[in-house]
C-alpha cells in the first residue's frame, strides 16, 4: 500500500506535492488505495512546512476551507492545539474509556507483534507498518481498535508501538488517534467489522469469519467486555520485528558537542522535526537530545530518512543530553530552529513555532468540532457553510 517509497528527498517531495488531486482524494480517502497524499512523513520531519502547504493547497487548487483535504490538514492542526493545551497530560487517558485502565494490558500480545493473529486484515496491517513504515488511515485506525477493544490492551502501550514503527511518528497525531479509538478522547469507541473492511481494503486484507464478522451490538459487548479474544485459529507465518534504535546508527557519525566549533558564528540549529533547508550563510549544526530517544525509540528506516537530509546539510553532528547540546550552543553568536512541538524545553529559545496554517484558539476546545467552528469562522470570515467533519 506504500507505492512511494518516501525518499527524504526534495525530489520525491516535489513529486508527492505534484501528485495531489484534491477531488480523487475527497472521492477515494477512505480506501486504501485510495489517491491519500503520503505527505506525511516530510510534514512529520519539518521538510514540508503545514502551514505553506495549507497555503498552497487553497490557491492552486482553489479549495475551500470545507474540503476533506483542507479539514484533515485540520485534524494534524487540532491534536497540536490539544497537546499545547494538555502537555505531557495528553500521554494518559483524558477521561474513562469503556473499562477501567486497569482491565487492559500493558503488553502487546506476541501474535500481533508477529502479525500473526489470525486474522487478515491485522495481519496485514504489521506486516505494511513494519515493511513501509507508513500505514493508511483506515488501517491505522482498525489496527488500533483491535488491539484495544478485542485485545484489551492499554492505548498507551499500542500507540508506543506504532510510533516507534512509522517514518511519520508523531506523538501528537499518534497518541491522540489512539486515544480517539480508544474512547478516551471522544465520546465513543471506535469499532469497525468485517464488512468495513470488505468495503475499503483488497481482497488479502478482508477477514470474513473471523472475530470482526459479527453485528455491531456483538462488537459493542466485546469492547466493553474484559476478556481478550485471543488470536483467531490460523494465523500467518510469523514476521520478525525491526530492531529499534535508541540513538542515531553508527553510520550517520553523530559526535559530543563542541562549544568551540561554534562559538562566535551564526548557527542553524536542524533536528529531526526541522529538516528543511537552512537558509545560507549560516553554520548548520544537527542535534538529537539523547533523552527523547532513549524514551521514544525508532526503526533503522526512521533514522535513515532523517540521517540524510541532515548529512546533506549539517557540518556538525551532536547526539547527547539537550542540556548539554544548549550549554554549547551559548558559544554561538546567534541561535535560529523551528519548533513544531516536539523541541526540548533547553533549545526553545532559540525556536520560532513552526505555523499550523490555522489560527490558534487563544482557550483549549474540547472536541475537533468546538475547535473546526472556531477556527473556520477565522479563516473565512463568515465561513464557506461547509459541514462540521466528525471523525479523522
Ligand atoms: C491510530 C492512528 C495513529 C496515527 N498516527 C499518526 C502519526 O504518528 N503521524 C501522523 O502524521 N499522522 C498520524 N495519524 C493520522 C493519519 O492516519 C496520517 O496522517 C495519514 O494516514 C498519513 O498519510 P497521508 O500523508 O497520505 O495522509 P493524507 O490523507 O494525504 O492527509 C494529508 C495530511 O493531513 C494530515 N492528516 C490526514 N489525516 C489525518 C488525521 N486523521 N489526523 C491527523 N492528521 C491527519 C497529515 O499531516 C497528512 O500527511 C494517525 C491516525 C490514527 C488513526
Amino acid at each position: 500500500m506504500n507505492p512511494r517509497g518516501f525518499e527524504p528527498t526534495r525530489a520525491a517531495l516535489a513529486a508527492a506535492l505534484r501528485a495531489v488531486r484534491p477531488d480523487a482524494y475527497a472521492a477515494t480517502r477512505n480506501r486504501l488505495d485510495g489517491a491519500v497524499t503520503g505527505l506525511s512523513p516530510y510534514i512529520t520531519h519539518g521538510m514540508l512546512d503545514a502551514a505553506w502547504l495549507l497555503r498552497w493547497l487553497r490557491r492552486r487548487h482553489r479549495l475551500p476551507c470545507g474540503h476533506k483535504l483542507v479539514q484533515e490538514l485540520g485534524w494534524r492542526a487540532y491534536f497540536r492545539h490539544v497537546r499545547r493545551w494538555h502537555g505531557d497530560a495528553m500521554l494518559e487517558s483524558l477521561h474513562a474509556g469503556p473499562l477501567p485502565e486497569h482491565r487492559y494490558a500493558r503488553r502487546l500480545p506476541d501474535d500481533l507483534l508477529h502479525g500473526c493473529t489470525g486474522v487478515p486484515v491485522i495481519d496485514q496491517a504489521v506486516r505494511a507498518l513494519y515493511r513501509d513504515g507508513w500505514l493508511h488511515n483506515h488501517a491505522r485506525l482498525w489496527l488500533a481498535s483491535y488491539v484495544v477493544h478485542l485485545r484489551k490492551v492499554h492505548w498507551r502501550t499500542g500507540a508506543d508501538w506504532m510510533l516507534a514503527h512509522l517514518l511519520d511518528g508523531d506523538l501528537a497525531s499518534n497518541h491522540l488517534s489512539w486515544q480517539w479509538v480508544a474512547g478516551t478522547a471522544s465520546s465513543k469507541p471506535y469499532l469497525f467489522d468485517a464488512a468495513n473492511v470488505a468495503l475499503h481494503a483488497p481482497r488479502s486484507w478482508r477477514s470474513p469469519g473471523s472475530v470482526l464478522d459479527q453485528s455491531r451490538e456483538a462488537l459493542e459487548a466485546l469492547a466493553r467486555s474484559p476478556i481478550d479474544v485471543g488470536p483467531g485459529p490460523a494465523g500467518a507465518a510469523a514476521v520478525q520485528i525491526p530492531a529499534l534504535l535508541a540513538a542515531p546508527p553508527a553510520s550517520s557519525d553523530f559526535g559530543l558537542p563542541d562549544a568551540s566549533a561554534v562559538a562566535g558564528h551564526r548557527v542553524w540549529l536542524m533536528h529531526p522535526w526541522c529538516l528543511r533547508r537552512p537558509p545560507r550563510g549560516r553554520l548548520v549544526v544537527a542535534a538529537c537530545a539523547e533523552e527523547f530517544h532513549a524514551a521514544w525509540p525508532w526503526s533503522d528506516a526512521r533514522w535513515r530518512f532523517v540521517a540524510a537530509p541532515i548529512g546533506r546539510h549539517a557540518a556538525l553532528r551532536w547526539h547527547a543530553p539537550a542540556a548539554a547540546i544548549a550549554a554549547a550552543l551559548r558559544a554561538a553568536a546567534q541561535v535560529e530552529t523551528i519548533d513544531d512541538t516536539h523541541l526540548p524545553r533547553q533549545w526553545r529559545t532559540w525556536a520560532r513555532p513552526a505555523p499550523s496554517g490555522f489560527a490558534e484558539p487563544d482557550r483549549p476546545c474540547r472536541s475537533f468540532s468546538a475547535w473546526w467552528k472556531l477556527v473556520q469562522r477565522q479563516a473565512e470570515g463568515a465561513g464557506d457553510g461547509a459541514a462540521s467533519p466528525v471523525s479523522p
